[in-house]
């Protein structure tokens, strides 16, 4: 009997599973294992990403059973916990899906060589996490794209990697032992309105999505009442949907709302192999722009009405009141709320990403860090003074306020276009609505802008 290990990560299902697959293919017996990592950089340690994550171990496992096997789950340095069990089974060969971020490239690295001293062979998958491998598509005389429209162009015309199938059966052999799986009803501190994981959940999300909602996703994709963006961000996060098997059938739905969509999916792995070429990316900024961020008691201030949603902006409160309630944002939210951070109160983009990472279910090094960069201007955007205007924001995707309406409660009577313009109510009337008044003008926010950038 050969025996393989197959280390999940971020790709916590059993369809479109390549490093499965081959460990199923090439031997008898697997161990399928997660190694909870307790480590900040392995990204968990978030209540919300944490229950998520619960859900996810609970259908992996009983998609598992289903098959004849089990997952096995232990807890410490995946290094560690991943030899040791090589060792307890005598498995010959570890299969894993190949990490962008410089924590889970060291954490290969480290794996290899603690295996192969002991004469087992660690496989690493490429476009499991994506839907195309960082490297696969890099133009001349560079390690990653900097722009994302030619790499657009080049990753859409690469030949798809065959969708496999999940497999009917698999052995586990007897006697390894695992914890109990984590209990998602343990997990406390989590948003009221977080999502439920799991593979599952991520298939029937994903059908019901390209049988209706995709068909008009570019017109209403910005749309933030409407609420018709595909949601799937946590599940790709999790990889209990495979983005390789998310891009083909999205393309074989055709039209231009599959296209528009295929479109945000390639963004994902744009941020992907911009972060698995320039690790540092995570923390410096991409592109220095000699930005001399505000800091001291003011600003301090001002961060901590911008994450409690009083900032006296609707559009900007509404959002940060949707993360803290969902654990998720829609993204002309977060494109909002990143600029009103980084470019109008002129704050560290550091000190917003944090915030979100500690929210987001769907909290990702590549989409969340590479984002904030482009928001602030440090990253990849070919228009890095871009400020977005919140109220012209909120007149153009949330015309009828309901979006506001629908977060802030205080506002509730208050009609559109008013709704995102509540200063300019006569004095008397404002007083009616407990809502803070707003925290700088932003003629003051754009202008401190400018000289903190040196502009002038
Ligand atoms: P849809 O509109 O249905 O898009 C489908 C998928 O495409 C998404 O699930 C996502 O995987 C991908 N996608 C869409 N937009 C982007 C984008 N701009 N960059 C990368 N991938 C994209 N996304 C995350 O998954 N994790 C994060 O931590 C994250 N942080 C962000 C922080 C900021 C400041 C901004 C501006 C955007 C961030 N995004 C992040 C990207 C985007 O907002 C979310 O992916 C999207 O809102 C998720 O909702 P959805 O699944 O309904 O998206």
């Amino acid at each position: 009997m050969n025996v393989a290990v197959v280390l999940y990560t971020s790709d916590l299902r059993v369809h479109d599973h390549p490093p499965l697959r081959a460990a199923l293919s090439s031997c008898d017996q697997v161990v399928p294992l997660f190694v909870r990592d307790r480590a900040p950089a392995a990204g968990f340690a978030s209540p919300n990403r944490l229950a998520f994550l619960a859900d996810c171990l609970a259908d992996l496992d009983a998609s598992l059973r289903e098959r004849g096997g089990r997952l096995v789950v232990r807890s410490g340095d995946p290094v560690a916990e991943v030899t040791a069990l090589a060792r307890e089974c005598d498995a010959d060969e570890v299969h894993t899906a190949a990490g962008v971020s410089g924590y889970a490239h060291a954490r290969e690295e480290r794996l290899r060589a603690a295996l192969e001293a002991e004469g087992r062979r660690l496989h690493v998958h490429d476009a499991v996490v994506t839907a195309v491998a960082p490297g696969a598509a890099v133009p001349a005389g560079s390690d990653h794209f900097a722009v994302f429209t030619p790499y657009l162009r080049r990753w859409a015309d690469l030949p798809p990697r065959p969708v496999a199938a999940a497999p009917r059966t698999v052995r586990v052999p007897e006697g390894i032992g695992s914890e109990p799986l984590p209990d998602r009803a343990a997990v406390t501190g989590t948003s009221p309105g977080l999502a439920r994981g799991g593979e599952r959940r991520a298939r029937r999300l994903l059908t019901d999505w390209l049988r209706s909602g995709i068909t008009r996703y570019e017109e209403v994709h910005d749309d933030l009442a409407g609420d018709a963006t595909s949601r799937l961000s946590p599940h790709l996060h999790f990889g209990t949907l495979s983005a390789a098997e998310a891009v083909q059938r999205s393309r074989a739905a055709g039209g231009p709302g599959a296209e528009a969509f295929v479109r945000q999916l390639c963004w994902r792995d744009f941020h992907h192999q911009v972060l698995a070429a320039r690790p540092a990316a995570a923390r410096a900024d991409y592109r220095a722009r000699q930005d001399r961020w505000r800091t001291g008691r003011a600003a301090e201030e001002e961060v901590e009405a911008w994450k409690q949603g009083r900032t006296g902006y609707p559009l900007v409160d509404a959002a940060m009141r949707q993360l803290r309630h969902e654990g998720w944002m829609h993204n002309r939210g977060r494109l909002v709320a990143a600029s009103f951070l980084a470019k109008t109160l002129y704050v560290d983009w550091r000190i917003g990403a944090r915030h979100f990472q500690d929210l987001l279910v769907d909290g990702d090094v590549a989409n969340n860090q590479l984002n904030w960069q482009w928001v602030a201007g440090t990253g990849t955007d070919t228009r890095p003074n871009r400020v977005l205007n919140p109220v012209r924001q909120g007149l153009k995707y949330d015309p009828r306020g309901a979006y506001v309406h629908r977060w802030i409660p205080e506002l509730a009577d208050l009609p559109a276009p008013r709704v995102h313009e509540p200063w300019l109510l006569p004095a008397a009337e404002r007083a009616r609505f407990d809502y803070p008044e707003p925290l700088i003008g932003l003629a003051d926010g754009l202008d401190r802008f400018r000289q903190g950038r040196g502009l002038g």
